[in-house]
């Protein structure tokens, strides 16, 4: 027998392979990132769950996103995460904070907001403010919320320019308001400091792709007219959006009737303050028109149900505002008051407190809840074209969630487990803009134990400064 022909065969198939796999690898297109295998929640329009799905990821943006053999026949990548057997979602926004306010924790609970307020966070804030404590303070913030899987988040506090300095560097996505109040502060003595610290520090971040600065006037009971439309003249000139506290006490609802003669919301359309730029957290007590008021201006919602049950401010109608089309997203509010940053707790606590209180276990499903703090959230902050869902084109904000944990077996709904099973302990891994911020539980931006111990030693300034002993 002849052995040539066989051996041309064979030479040639080997030649055809090689041949074939270089085309492939010369045809797949390099990306910076890959996550591999693993359930993709979407969050898109149909909410699409994609089981054994990849991600292909360029540039801070979604390139790719389907099954994982199409993605994989496509793109190549160096980095690559590998999400087999785990569950892919869009990063937590977490639409109300005062990030700073962390080192506040604890400090005073039990009692309500206006004594809350006025006893000692006012005076705290007025004895401890200062660059120095608002930066500790958001690297503890800024850790806590990374760990828990939220991505972005909308702060309202005083030096708001060294806030987005440290979340620029840890690599989180803020929008940042600097306050706005009628009375001194830590870093303003009076309006006129104060809007020329926000017209410098809009300039400063207008256009980087994490910090989306923004002016916060306080609310509509610590800001004259005047100021109020002040902010809204800057933020129609600027781009800027405006973050507010509004009707978060029936107080403050109360006392706007009877000297402004009209609710806090009403009022507010009355000055022509509200539109499409505007966030505002809480809305415990909108009323008559209110609804359709906060609808036809397109503002934000950011309901925070563990700061509004702590303070006893009420309950928001956040079902009757979901059907009358008010874009609602979910936030913790300042970790003074809830006390923690834990967006996985507050999707937990909407669906569960509005079942209580309406009688109607159908009335916020688990799904309807995960929206709030992802595609809801993001339309709250009027960033739906940016976030809150897992799409081709959109920033590349990804957790990758272990569904390993004891507390998540046996699985069967998967809404249902990120709702009211998953803990923020289970988030393995976080992508903000294309980078990975935590790889398997490590921080990779920050020095958490550097953190801690910087963050103790201001417990301690705390408490002498307010004469008192504490209790460990
Ligand atoms: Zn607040």
């Amino acid at each position: 027998m002849n052995p040539y022909p066989t051996l041309f065969i064979c030479v040639s198939l080997i030649l055809m392979t090689m041949l074939s796999n270089v085309t492939a690898q010369t045809r797949r297109q390099p990306v910076d990132l890959l996550v591999l295998g693993g359930a993709i929640v979407t969050m898109d329009q149909e909410r699409r769950v994609i089981n054994d799905g990849a991600i292909a990821i360029s540039q801070g943006r979604i390139v790719a996103i389907g099954p994982r053999a199409d993605i994989e026949r496509e793109y190549t990548s160096r980095q690559k995460i590998n999400a087999t057997g785990k569950v892919i979602t869009p990063g937590l926004i977490n639409g109300h904070t005062h990030v700073p306010m962390v080192l506040f924790r604890g400090l005073a609970d039990d009692l309500d907001l206006q004594e809350w307020l006025t006893k000692y966070i006012f005076p705290a804030e007025a004895k401890n403010v200062t660059e120095e404590f608002v930066r500790v303070g958001t690297r503890l913030g800024l850790a806590e919320m990374i760990r828990g899987g939220t991505t972005t988040y909308c702060d309202m506090y005083y030096f708001e320019d060294a806030i987005a300095d440290e979340t620029a560097k840890a690599g989180v996505r803020g929008v940042l308001g600097e306050t706005v109040i009628d009375f001194p502060v830590a870093d303003n003595k009076s309006n006129a400091e104060a809007m020329a610290y926000v017209e410098k520090f809009v300039a400063r971040w207008k256009g980087h792709e994490l910090i989306i600065p923004a002016i916060a006037p306080h609310a509509p009971y610590t800001v004259s007219e005047q100021h109020l439309k002040a902010a809204r003249a800057f933020s129609d000139r600027t781009g800027a959006p405006i973050v507010t506290h509004v009707s978060e006490t029936k107080r403050e609802l109360d006392d706007s009737v009877k000297d402004k003669g009209a609710s806090p919301v009403a009022y507010l359309d009355r000055i022509g303050f509200l539109n499409d730029r505007v966030i505002a957290a809480h809305v415990v007590w909108p009323e008559g028109s209110d609804f359709e008021i906060l609808s036809r201006r397109g503002v934000g919602v950011v309901h925070n149900p563990q700061s509004n049950m702590k303070l006893a401010a009420g309950v928001a109608p956040v079902p009757k505002m979901m059907a009358a089309n008010v874009l609602m997203g979910l936030g913790t509010d300042g970790a003074a008051s809830n006390n923690d940053l834990n967006m996985w707790e507050e999707m937990d606590t909407v669906a569960k407190l509005h079942k209580v209180f309406s009688g109607d276990p159908k009335v916020i499903s688990a799904q309807q809840a995960f929206e709030l703090a992802t595609i809801r959230g993001a339309q709250a902050l009027h960033l739906q074209k940016e976030i809150g869902s897992l799409e081709k084109g959109k920033r590349a904000d990804i957790l990758v969630i272990n569904r390993d944990t004891l507390n998540q077996i046996p699985l069967y709904n998967v809404y249902s487990d990120l709702v009211y099973a998953t803990k923020a302990s289970d988030v393995e891994t976080v992508v903000i803009n294309g980078r990975i911020v935590m790889r398997n539980r490590r921080l990779l931006t920050l020095n958490e134990t550097a953190i801690k111990t910087e963050a103790r030693a201001f417990r301690d300034r705390i408490i002498k400064s307010l004469g008192t002993s504490g209790t460990r």
